[in-house]
């Protein structure tokens, strides 16, 4: 991407003493003996992996979590310092890369770690035990403790500790209160149980983010795994958090006006003509759309950006790359002008917006294009 082209159309401002601030209010909640490992998969749910990762490493954090191979290959080829989790599925054809990357895989289950015991390497794989607590996703059964135990002592992979997932810990129904509960018990019974056979179980760790803020009362796991609150945002607006935890958000999404005009009354805008003016209007054209991960679930339902410090809403269906706004009540606005999709002010929450996508603001941040170019605020010199 040209540089000097980055504000030219639309694009992502990311504010890393946001990011600082989340990391420090996150590691505020959790035990002193208790890490972050930072879930930079997706590209850091949007906000740019490799220089999240570097900002991070700046800042003590050493320990990443990462969808998969390639996110992993490319954190390393970027310099990104400490251990890297691989939280998905790598192929057995490619382990040799992931050890000479320095990757920790995941076992996913019982044929898959059978597997990859038998693959001659260069150096032992590193590996964590994936335990299904009832996600029922990936993981080896709870129960197969002598499975489990029988990793532990094998001779040609290093077992570097045991993980497994909450499937619902960001809803406050007694049910759900009472699955996630059952689900650390299973984790916490099945490391006593290890334990007390003589066996080190290295690293453990179960809580995302709503782990963290719902069920942190006495689990003492090595490590915590946050991603979208690391981001300074919440999945959706109506989760439970029974720890407040005031949040950041990193990231601000904007784009330029491109042409202003007035439309007459009973005129229509953009395809399908599904915007009809009631009155003499004004409208903008802004340059960015759905191709920018601006989402076309947005059309016609009453979204929001911010021009000049005013709320303009988006009118007419949004195309591939530009959208429209009614800017009737906004004076002097022109060509040029700068349009917030997300971020301030006044205030558009990614919450908000995904919320109006019929979405999670995770999937709303890593969708957020290629296209987009990312720049980087407060970023720090090498400490
Ligand atoms: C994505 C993911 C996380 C982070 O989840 P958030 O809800 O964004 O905090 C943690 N652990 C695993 C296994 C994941 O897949």
């Amino acid at each position: 991407m040209h540089n000097n082209l980055a504000k030219e159309r639309a694009w992502i401002e990311v504010n890393l003493s946001k990011l600082e601030e989340n990391v420090r209010s996150i590691q505020k909640i959790i035990s002193p003996s208790t890490k972050i490992m930072a879930v930079v998969k997706a590209d850091a749910y949007g906000h740019g992996m490799i220089e999240i990762a570097k900002h991070l490493n700046k800042i003590g954090i050493e320990d990443f979590a990462v969808a998969t191979l390639e996110e992993g290959i490319s954190l390393r080829e970027n310099h990104t310092k400490g251990n890297i989790l691989i939280l998905g599925h790598v192929s057995i054809q490619s382990l040799r890369l992931a050890v000479e990357h320095d990757l920790i895989i995941t076992a996913i289950d019982q044929e898959y770690a059978k597997r990859i015991l038998h693959m001659p390497l260069k150096k032992k794989l590193r590996v964590y035990l994936k335990i299904n607590t009832g996600m029922n996703r990936l993981g080896i059964p709870y129960h197969e403790i002598d499975f489990i135990k029988s990793m532990y002592k094998k001779q040609e992979i290093d077992v570097v500790g045991m993980y497994s997932h909450f499937c619902i810990t960001d809803s406050k129904q007694e049910e759900a209160i009472a699955f996630s509960n059952l689900q650390n018990k299973r984790m916490e019974q099945l490391i006593k149980k290890l334990k007390e056979d003589g066996y080190n179980v290295g690293k453990v760790h179960m809580q995302s983010s709503y782990g963290i803020l719902n069920y942190n009362d006495n689990y003492e796991y090595s490590y915590v795994r946050p991603g979208i609150i690391l981001y300074g945002v919440d999945s959706t607006k109506e989760v439970y958090k029974k720890t407040s935890l005031t949040l950041h958000p990193v990231l601000s999404v904007k784009a330029r006006i491109t042409s202003v005009k007035e439309i007459k009354e009973e005129e229509t805008v953009g395809y399908g003509r599904t915007y009809k003016a009631n009155q003499k209007e004004k409208i903008a054209t802004v340059s960015i759309g759905y191709a920018d991960g601006y989402p076309r679930e947005l059309s016609n339902k009453g979204a929001k950006v911010i021009v000049n410090n005013q709320y303009a809403e988006v009118i007419g269906r949004i195309c591939m790359d530009q959208l429209m706004i009614n800017v009737t009540n906004i004076p002097e606005i022109k060509a040029g002008d700068i349009v917030t999709l997300i971020g301030n002010t006044p205030e558009i929450t990614a919450e908000e917006v995904a919320s109006l996508a019929g979405t999670i603001t995770n999937e709303l941040l890593c969708r957020l294009g290629s296209r987009l170019h990312k720049i980087y605020h407060n970023k720090r010199e090498e400490i």
